[in-house]
């Protein structure tokens, strides 16, 4: 009886492609459910439960494939189809055998449709969540020729709905960019996310860590810019104004709030109130500074206008802590 197959791609193929754990959890999400593990985390199969190994026997899926569509379209299917590997050497059923492991099936089928020139059967739509798998799995086997023009459909069917704010989508969204190079969209998303980071990511995409350490970069010179520019109007206010921060005129205040404010710049490495840019080139990070400013040295309270004016200064410097996204002491 002739072995059957999920997915027949070439009735005369000669490689029988398994994969393995299927449908694997894709890029979660930390917060909302972080004792999920991610699709890197599944490659720990030695640690996985038996009711984990039966559940990826179930979601196991054979694919008759041809190896001359797949050497063509696959540097990595190359390699292993032509190299000195086990995948290489026919087995008893006449076949080869490859394996893999974690892919979305669907993703999958597409991806084998696509390398088999069966055109027809790729879908004209996808949704992000499947351009985002279909973008991993073309990374992984370095598909990016043979996906070249459905990408660009399925990319341009989406643009218009390109997130506002920084969450998964946006992270989704950064992977499809990256792995299709459509840098326009990518320079678009990266704005959008330096403006709402939060740190929140997912692992196991195939995004360079430095797309992330440049969104990180970006929303801290964001943050500290605006920060110095209060401190730095504080400053202006307490040298060049008529009135104190109490609203007063002649009050004798000033001095001792100016100090306490030369004071803190000081106790801060690299904050440099004449100079932004070399503020912002410094070591200085945003949690050191809230840090700091939480820990600002307002003046004693000698008299009741100088309480209230010392209450003026707390709030301003109470405000560029939040402004920071950090959290007034109590
Ligand atoms: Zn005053």
């Amino acid at each position: 009886m002739a072995p059957r197959y999920d997915y027949t791609l070439d009735p005369t193929g000669d490689v029988v492609l398994t994969l393995f754990n299927a449908n694997a959890p894709f890029a979660v999400w930390p917060q909302k459910t972080s004792s999920a593990c991610h699709p890197n985390a599944i490659s720990a199969k030695g640690q996985s439960s038996e009711s984990q190994d039966a559940e990826e026997d179930d979601s196991s899926f054979d694919f008759l494939v041809s190896s001359r569509h797949l050497t063509l379209s696959s540097p990595v299917f190359k390699a292993a189809l032509t190299g000195n590997w086990v995948e290489a050497t026919v087995g008893e059923d006449g076949l080869r055998h490859l394996y893999t492991d974690d892919w979305d099936v669907q993703a999958m089928v597409i991806a084998m449709n696509v390398i088999h020139g069966h055109s027809r059967k790729v879908p004209q739509i996808v949704s992000l969540e499947l351009l985002a798998k279909l973008s991993v799995v073309v990374d992984y086997y370095q598909l990016h020729d043979a996906f070249y023009l459905y990408a660009c459909v399925w990319i341009d069917r989406l643009r218009a709905q390109l997130p506002d704010q920084y969450n998964r989508d946006l992270v989704l969204w950064i992977c499809v960019s990256h792995v299709f190079q459509k840098t326009d969209i990518l320079s678009s998303l990266t704005k959008t996310a330096t403006a709402r980071y939060t740190g929140e990511t997912v692992t196991g995409l195939p995004v360079p860590p430095k797309i992330f350490d440049e969104i990180a970069w970006n929303k801290r010179g964001l943050q500290l810019s605006v920060a110095w520019k209060s401190l730095q109007a504080l400053h202006s206010q307490l040298t060049l104004d008529e009135k104190c921060l109490g609203g007063w005129k002649n009050c004798n205040c000033r001095t001792a709030h100016l100090s306490a404010l030369v004071a803190f710049c000081h106790s801060c490495p690299g904050l440099d109130l004449n100079n932004l840019p070399r503020t912002l080139s410094s070591k200085l990070g945003v949690s050191d500074m809230v840090e700091r400013l939480g820990k600002f040295e307002y003046p004693n309270q000698k008299s009741r206008e100088m309480g209230r004016c010392s209450h003026s200064l707390k709030r301003a410097v109470e405000s560029i802590i939040r402004g920071l996204g950090g959290v007034v002491p109590a």
